[in-house]
């Protein structure tokens, strides 16, 4: 997948303008076990940055695929995130409950010529860096399908508010899975069709997610929805490099330390919140995450290790 941060590209889809509807963020976790310090850094964030500008916080569980689903994780995800003072507009969105839109979406793009049927699987598709369109013209074999999105011959020019310009060839990014062969309808259709019936206009998360913003604003277009800004926080990483939100290693967190825990998380997203503030309760060191969000300061910055950390890890 090319990921180049100068743009040369006749036809480029640039992110659409927001500027004018009044700003909606999202914290959107996955409900595959409790909430981890990388996902306590996505909360973090997205929430410091949408009430540092007066703007609505949403919590939507993303809960479509079955088999990485941890029963009473959402509850206790929740849980956690009131522990640590967080509070949200409106109810919790479950994604198993919003199927409905989905298959709408999925057939708004069916008719307009824009999917198709693909019998290949996980393990005829190893050796590719990216999907190479083998059954654009039809599955090659009969029995269940996947369906995915032919991706336009165009660029996709990321403007992200962290880490910069990033242009990607769609094609070079493949035909994205939109519903999987299971029947499930997958992440890269359900954000887009949410975040846009939400009014999101500013997604805030982990940088482990940008290489899937192209799709999203590709779908977006495809769509006509609005794309909204992106903010892509840098990923929590353990000593080896290893991702700590896919690692069954993840750093736990500690609910009764919630402001230490807090206050360590702060200090990932490079906040420097003042040593007096470590000893304060959640709510306060929430605050003061609002009151003194510097986002600018994470600028160009796409991972963190955990060791920097320095609380209870
Ligand atoms: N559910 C995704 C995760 O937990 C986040 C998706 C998003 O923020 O777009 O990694």
């Amino acid at each position: 997948m090319s990921d180049v941060s100068v743009s040369t590209a006749t036809a480029t889809i640039a992110t659409g303008s927001l500027q004018s509807s009044p700003y909606t963020g999202r914290f959107a976790p996955s409900p595959t076990g409790s909430l981890h310090l990388g996902s306590l850094v996505a909360a973090l964030g997205s929430f410091a940055d949408a009430r540092s500008r007066g703007g609505r916080w949403l919590v939507r569980m993303e809960d479509l695929d079955r088999g990485r689903l941890v029963a009473g994780s959402a509850a206790s995800i929740l849980r956690t995130l009131e522990l640590f003072g967080f509070s949200w507009e409106g109810t919790v969105e479950y994604q198993s409950a919003r199927t409905q839109h989905y298959a709408q979406a999925l057939e708004t793009l069916r008719a307009l010529g824009t999917t198709f049927e693909c019998s290949c699987s996980r393990r005829e598709l190893e050796s590719e860096t990216f999907y190479p369109g083998t059954c654009r013209a039809g599955p090659r074999r009969t029995g269940p399908t996947a369906v995915r999105f032919r991706v336009p011959e165009e660029r996709v020019r990321v403007e992200d508010r962290l880490q910069g310009i990033h242009e990607y060839t769609l094609s070079e990014c493949g035909d994205v899975i939109i519903r999987r062969r299971d029947g499930a309808f997958a992440y890269q259709l359900a954000v887009v069709v949410d975040d846009a019936l939400q009014g999101v206009t500013d997604v805030v998360r982990g940088a482990d997610l940008l290489p899937s913003t192209p799709w999203q604003i590709a779908l977006q277009r495809a769509l006509k929805v609005p794309t909204p800004r992106y903010a892509h926080l840098p990923l929590v990483t353990e000593l080896e490099g290893e991702k700590l939100a896919k690692s069954r290693r993840s750093v736990a967190i500690h609910p009764q330390a919630a402001g230490r825990e807090l206050f360590g998380a702060l200090t990932l997203l490079n906040q420097q919140p003042p040593a007096e503030l470590e000893s304060e309760p959640p709510a306060v060191i929430l605050g003061w995450a609002c009151a003194n969000w510097r986002p600018e300061r994470l600028a160009g910055v796409r991972e963190v290790p955990a060791a920097a950390y320095g609380t209870s890890v």
